[in-house]
């Protein structure tokens, strides 16, 4: 008997319906350390009115800097905390788990890959016993030799060859790359369609991360699950993912396919990222670029939440949250530089000057909010890896 709570309608099951999908949720946690207990409660802002869509072999980047919200959104998918406000479907159905058997469900079906694979394994378990716990949860009528059999395969599965040199281990024994392998190999246990992969390569070494990024690919292709990378390097999401959103405190600002996003960022906040990314080709750049610090989210800046750091502010800026602008190409951005009159196409004239983007851009198709979330649209295919792409490296996997 199932424990998760269904809404009323039929699941959708068109073939391009998302298979997770977050509808305007909101997340206040209460802020501890208060003070004085008189006065109001405050609460940090750590998701506000955030949609996406995840979709059935595919990749969505979600990308922002530390503090933005990314790795609470990312949770709130997997139903770690609960949201305040909106709602989050598993196809077409909404969900709300309510702990135990429901959590364990939602669990089955979405799984999170943590930063750093050295925090989520046992230190004093040996490998095939972590592993074995996670068969067991998933498969529990596997006999014990079935289960051998099962642990085989999923090693196998990351490249973890043979697995006997493996489960024998404790992690310490293990570089991070490996680990990491395993802990998507513990993922693979539960069979599950969507993976929330939180800065799943940050912890480790240059060298290894194209690997454990290549084998998050194939397995999305090869099993067509749907992936949510969350990461704060902008230039990995050129390559690895065909959708990318941006999030700043709290919020979605910028969205589209990773191309363009990447190549014709639209908003002030994802132009700053992008050059302050390193980048090899600006190698007269001494150091990058410095582009301040994010904002408190217990008390977000009024109007649109960049204005204080953002160049080409205006004071409509400072007082009323830009709306949705859809763009080019799929690509959106709440952003008042897209609005249809002579100021903002002024500022959008400055903002072409001030990142060398050769023509100025042209003003963006206002959404109407009744038109529904501000969600990435799928397109087809994905972005190619460009040719300066380092070469994958499957450093710690045998040969
Ligand atoms: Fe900058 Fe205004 Fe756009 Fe916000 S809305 S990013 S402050 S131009």
């Amino acid at each position: 008997m199932t424990t998760i709570e269904t809404a009323p309608a039929a699941a959708d099951e068109r073939a391009d319906a998302p298979v997770l999908e977050a509808l305007h949720v909101t997340k206040h946690f209460t802020a501890r350390g208060q003070l004085f207990k008189r006065g109001p409660k405050r609460v940090v802002h750590a998701a506000d009115d955030v949609s996406l869509a995840l979709h059935a072999g595919r990749i969505m980047a979600l990308v922002g800097e530390s503090g933005s919200g990314k790795s609470t959104f990312a949770r709130l998918l997997a139903q770690l905390h609960p949201v305040t406000s909106g709602e989050i479907r598993y196809r077409g159905a909404t969900v709300t788990v309510r702990g135990g058997k429901s959590l364990r469900e939602h669990v089955s079906r979405v799984q999170l890959i943590l930063q750093d694979p050295f925090g989520s394994f046992n230190p004093v378990a040996t490998i095939a016993r972590t592993l074995t716990r996670a068969v067991r949860i998933h498969h529990p009528k596997a006999s014990a030799k079935e289960q051998l059999r099962i642990i085989d395969d999923l090693l196998g599965q990351v490249s973890l060859r043979p697995a006997r040199q493996f489960t024998e281990k404790y992690p310490h024994e293990l570089s991070g790359g490996q680990l990491q392998r395993l802990s998507i190999a513990r993922a693979l246990a539960a069979s599950p369609d969507v993976f929330l992969a939180d800065e799943p390569v940050s912890s480790l070494d240059v060298s290894i991360r194209l690997g454990v990024l290549n084998l998050l690919r194939r397995l999305v292709e090869e099993r067509g699950v749907a992936l949510l990378y969350v990461t704060h390097d902008i230039a990995s999401a050129r390559y690895f993912a065909e959708d990318t959103s941006v999030m700043y405190a709290g919020q979605l600002v910028e969205a589209g396919p990773s191309e363009t996003v990447t190549q014709h960022a639209a908003h002030p906040y994802t132009q700053l990222l992008i050059a302050s990314a390193p980048d090899p080709s600006r190698a007269e750049e001494a150091a990058p670029r410095d582009i301040g610090q994010p904002p408190s989210l217990i008390d977000p800046p009024s109007g649109c939440r960049f204005h204080p750091r953002c160049p080409f502010a205006t004071e409509r800026c400072a007082t009323d949250a830009p709306p949705v602008f859809d763009l080019e190409d799929g690509q959106w951005a709440k952003c008042w530089l897209y609005a249809d009159d002579a100021e903002a196409a002024g500022k959008r004239a400055e903002n072409a000057v001030a990142y060398g983007l050769g023509e100025v851009r042209q003003a963006g198709r206002r959404r109407d909010a009744a038109a529904g979330p501000a969600t990435t649209t799928p397109t087809p295919g994905r972005a190619a890896a460009p040719a300066d792409a380092p070469t994958p490296n499957t450093e710690g996997v045998p040969q």
